[in-house]
């Protein structure tokens, strides 16, 4: 609405899921029984759920109506092919491959090119796209702008990938050794940061010169394109979706997970142009994920994607969803919590390492400073630090380059007094933060860490 100060959420609700209220002696229980680790907790234990913005989001009328429509037939079911038409509407790559979610997409195209020598350069690969890297066989180099390592310093595209460093890179280990660049829109791991149009184009103008293909980790496509719209010069008269069309123009396939900007809660896609890849990666995506018109999800769930895609792209919708969750932060940052600023797109991250400047990396201040958010008001929020990254593939330890909590947002599912609720709670951990104690892992498993480890608090 024009004239108006308040951005309004652009729906009203019609269907709702109580929340239970419990008592900090019961969390406590809980914390104790989980390890310490919030992805062990029962989520109806959870008051406000901020672990992740993945799949978590709500589903509008028209996709709950799609749902309805979805043709389970084993192959070429026309739910396929709305799925594929609304993709190609917005990515016009040659050949789209359902997967179940994001990581099978991931798994599936580097079991093809990846492998042992060879080198995946990216902004920033997300955890689970490094340990499907890593798993081929492969290395992952994460070649971040360096003001995206700074939390404090305000640049409008904390996301853009290093183009200097990538020359170096591919110059280093050679053209041949690098199958392809990953960008992944927004980053993620770096602060739901988004990259410009014209570090797109200056990355895929180098890889054109070295002819390596350059691929987009496109889950947060959508978020980003809405940044460059707002904060990019020449921008701002363009549509999200031609914008998003340029993006795709600019890339040789994409990875995506619908849990984020397909508005789904499930799914995922591979596409690419490459005709060969594209029959490798089909014929490993019968071997786990199932035929090529479905690719491990019904039906329904593929309408509910093409659904979702239409939606995401609409400019109320995303307005709303950058306002809201620029709301928390901002008020963060008045009550002088350090967060990364500015506020990526979907998620607002606390800068750990500043608010815990007594535990060094390696007592794990993120996780210490996770905990205790639940603790204090069963708000749920995820580490994004040297738990989730520290452990290196030959086993030692590592500290990472920053030590996040990340407060995700779920699409269309909190309204402003449960995030003022968030504020509160966060502010009042802030005030003693400086009394937390940091943890160690008693307990782990040799990759992604993060979903199972158990801590103890050190004494
Ligand atoms: C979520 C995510 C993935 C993995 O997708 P899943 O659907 O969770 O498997 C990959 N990359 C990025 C940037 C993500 O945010």
């Amino acid at each position: 609405m024009q004239g108006y100060r308040t951005i309004i959420e652009p729906f009203r609700i019609k269907s709702v899921e109580p929340l239970r209220l419990s008592s900090r002696e019961e969390r406590e229980e809980r914390l104790a029984a989980a390890g310490l680790n919030l992805f062990r907790l029962h989520s109806d234990d959870v008051l406000i759920d901020l672990l992740t913005d993945s799949g978590t989001g709500a589903m509008s009328a028209e996709q709950w109506a799609a749902l309805q429509r979805g043709d389970e037939s084993y192959a070429g079911s026309p739910s396929y092919f709305r799925f594929e038409r609304a993709v190609r509407e917005l990515f016009d790559f040659r050949h789209v491959i359902p997967t179940h979610q994001g990581r099978a997409a991931e798994k599936i195209l580097f079991s093809v090119v990846g492998g042992p020598g060879k080198v995946v350069p990216s902004n920033t690969l997300f955890d689970t796209t490094r340990a499907n890297v890593e798993a081929s066989g492969a290395t992952g180099v994460d070649l971040l702008y360096p003001a995206g390592r700074k939390p404090s310093e305000r640049h409008p595209f904390k996301g853009n990938l290093d183009v200097a460093a990538l020359e170096r890179v591919v110059g280093e280990v050679g053209a041949s050794k690098v199958p392809l660049v990953l960008v992944t829109v927004t980053n993620n791991s770096g602060g739901g940061q988004p990259v410009s149009l014209e570090n797109l184009k200056a990355v895929s103008a180098l890889c054109e010169r070295h002819h390596i293909p350059l691929f987009l980790d496109g889950c947060r496509f959508a978020e980003n394109a809405w940044f460059i719209r707002e904060r990019e010069p020449g921008q701002h008269q363009r549509t999200v979706a031609d914008i998003v069309r340029e993006m795709a123009s600019l890339a040789d396939g994409m990875t995506m997970s619908a849990k984020k900007d397909g508005l789904a809660n499930i799914g995922g896609w591979l596409a690419l142009d490459d005709d060969g890849w594209a029959e490798r990666c089909r014929n490993l995506l019968i071997l786990t994920e199932g035929f090529p018109t479905y690719g491990g999800l019904a039906g329904r769930d593929l309408d509910a994607i093409a659904v979702g895609l239409r939606e995401v792209v609409q400019h109320d919708y995303l307005r709303y969803r950058t306002r809201s969750v620029e709301y928390l932060g901002q008020a963060l940052e008045q009550r002088g919590v350090p967060i990364v600023v500015p506020v990526g797109g979907h998620a607002v991250y606390l800068d750990a390492a500043a608010m815990l400047p007594h535990l060094p990396p390696l007592s794990f201040p993120g996780q210490a400073l996770a905990v205790e958010l639940y603790r204090e008001g069963g708000v749920r929020s995820c580490e994004i630090g040297s738990v989730m990254f520290g452990r290196q593939p030959d086993g030692s330890e590592r500290p990472a380059a920053m030590e996040l909590v990340r407060l995700a947002v779920p699409r269309r599912t909190y309204t402003q007094s449960h995030i003022d609720f968030v504020v509160e709670v966060v502010e009042h951990v802030a005030a003693r933060a400086r009394s937390l104690k940091g943890l160690r892992i008693v307990e782990q498993p040799a990759a992604l860490r993060h979903f199972t480890a158990r801590f103890e608090a050190l004494g």
